[in-house]
């Protein structure tokens, strides 16, 4: 019943949207003739450049990534594409890069490491170096108060530190260590140090994570508050360390060694401010009106890097939406030459710290060059090189985001596809309810969640995704020129249109 529901309401939806605009594109020469400027042989070229070992997998605030940044800015100014921010290509921002921070306990002359005898998690607290004497330190056996039980019954914990057991019995199994360090500092205590049954599957289970370092943009990290106090998980040998007692300790003993019984926290901070950019090439328009509204169109020239030695040569990801970006402008570029060009502006934007949470993209949405009202469409490209499981031939994309907020995006789209390049379109990513929720995941977002008009142009994952086999060799020249054309088309059919995309 539900899904006949379902059913009948999709296709009330599907008919509206059909009827509502019926969008038409008629053939134009002028664009058929720059599209094809759009070729896989200089696509190929460009790839094979930026996706080789000495690009180093293109990791933001790495060597890598500033000889990709150059490389795009040398290939715009070969087509006479402008620089887009204020003279330069490039749109410089900070990032706070944290490594793996250097810490180690001592207690009873002995250290112990981090990472094999304790572990914590920078981003949630304020961590700095402490010292506790053993007497200082109270046990709150699981630390949850919750209905009859309450762990902090007979205790002071009041600038104390605590030890609380991680795993809760069966019945509060909603106590995660989140809410036991909330409810912690709630009652005064000053750090909390975790034991668990589970300390070593854990620590097996978060290490590559713990071990890597983060980037964040430095204006986040000014701005944002740390929730939480300390926290430490340790392991059990640390556990049993705390809790043995000494038999033959005098004063003398203590006066050579005063932090023999206490719990010392030594904790160094790791952290760097990087430089990043992203490429802004801008193509103005020839209407004197609409030339003030702006086309952006945007793939992440980043990726992951070298790990293990391994360079990580994301030639799909992004090495495909990358060259894209340069065989539009090139050809935006020559229509324009020859006083062909579009009526609206066309900005050319490779961001980079994509893969660090989409840094490079929010970085410009939160400092936008134009003006965010002026900003009529992001046309986003990431990863259209190479088949995935649900297809076997190369002649699709994945459409995402396009009706989201402008249903006419949409229907240009479409029509435009049919008009030219004729791919099938697959749309089952275009469901906010999808699991693998890529709507939320490339740099489109950051312009989405401004209220532009955006389409994220995808071939979907497959076996080399975020792998260091992610190789140029791989890579389905035809199909890269191909969408590259349809967003070409899109954007040349948006750019001359009479009026702007209408917002739903
Ligand atoms: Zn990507």
């Amino acid at each position: 019943m539900k899904r006949i529901i379902y059913i009948v309401s999709f296709l009330i939806l599907v008919s509206c949207s059909l009827f509502k605009h019926g969008y038409k594109v008629k053939k134009d020469k002028t664009a058929i003739e720059y599209a094809n400027t759009i070729t896989s042989d200089e696509l190929k070229k460009h790839l094979y450049v930026i996706a080789s070992d000495e690009y180093e997998g293109r990791e933001t605030g790495r060597k890598g990534q500033r000889m990709t940044a150059e490389y795009l800015k040398n290939e715009l100014v070969k087509y006479g594409v402008k620089p887009g921010n204020n003279g330069s290509y490039f749109q410089k921002f900070p990032l706070i890069e944290t490594a793996k921070p250097d810490a180690t306990i001592s207690l009873h002359n002995k250290d112990f490491e981090f990472l094999k005898d304790f572990y914590f998690f920078e981003s949630y607290a304020e961590f700095t170096t402490f010292d506790i004497p053993m007497d200082q330190i109270v046990s709150a056996e699981y630390g949850i108060i919750d209905g009859e039980r309450d762990d902090y019954k007979n205790i002071n914990v009041k600038g104390k530190t605590i030890v609380i057991n991680a795993d809760s019995p069966s019945e509060f199994k909603n106590w995660d260590w989140k809410k036991k360090v909330a409810l912690a500092k709630e009652k005064g205590a000053k750090n909390v140090l975790f034991i668990s049954k589970n300390y070593q599957n854990n620590l097996t289970r978060l290490s590559h994570f713990l071990e890597g370092s983060s980037m964040k943009l430095a204006s986040d990290v000014k701005k944002k508050e740390k929730p939480y106090i300390p926290f430490v998980f340790i392991s059990d040998e640390l556990a049993s360390e705390m809790f043995r007692t000494e038999s033959n300790i005098d004063d003398d003993f203590i006066a050579r060694y005063p932090l023999y019984n206490t719990f010392v926290f030594n904790y160094l901070y790791n952290s760097k401010t990087i430089e990043s950019s992203n490429v802004l090439g801008f193509i103005e328009g020839s209407d004197e009106k609409l030339k003030e509204e702006i086309i952006i169109v945007t793939a992440h020239y980043d990726h992951l890097g070298i790990k293990d030695g391994l360079v990580y040569n994301g030639a799909d990801d992004d090495g495909t939406g990358t060259v894209a970006l340069l065989e539009i402008a090139q050809a935006l570029q020559m229509a324009k030459n020859a006083g062909k060009g579009l009526k609206r502006s066309v900005l050319i934007m490779p961001v980079s710290a994509e893969e660090k949470g989409l840094l490079g993209s929010r970085y410009y949405t939160e400092n936008p060059v134009y003006p965010i009202k002026n900003t009529v469409v992001d046309l986003n490209i990431d990863m259209i090189g190479r088949l995935d499981e649900h297809h076997k031939k190369s002649n699709y994309v994945y459409v995402i985001g396009a009706d989201k907020i402008s249903n006419e995006l949409h229907e240009v789209n479409e029509a435009v596809n049919k008009t030219y390049t004729k791919l099938k379109l697959d749309y089952r990513y275009n469901d906010e309810n999808d699991p693998n929720r890529f709507y939320y995941r490339s740099d489109h977002y950051n312009f989405a969640k401004n209220g532009i008009p955006v389409i994220f142009y995808f071939s979907g994952v497959h076996e080399d995704y975020h792998k260091h086999t992610d190789v140029v060799e791989k890579i389905m020249f035809d199909k890269v020129e191909y969408i590259t054309k349809l967003i070409f088309h899109t954007a040349w059919e948006i750019g001359n249109k009479a009026t702007r995309l209408e917002i739903n």
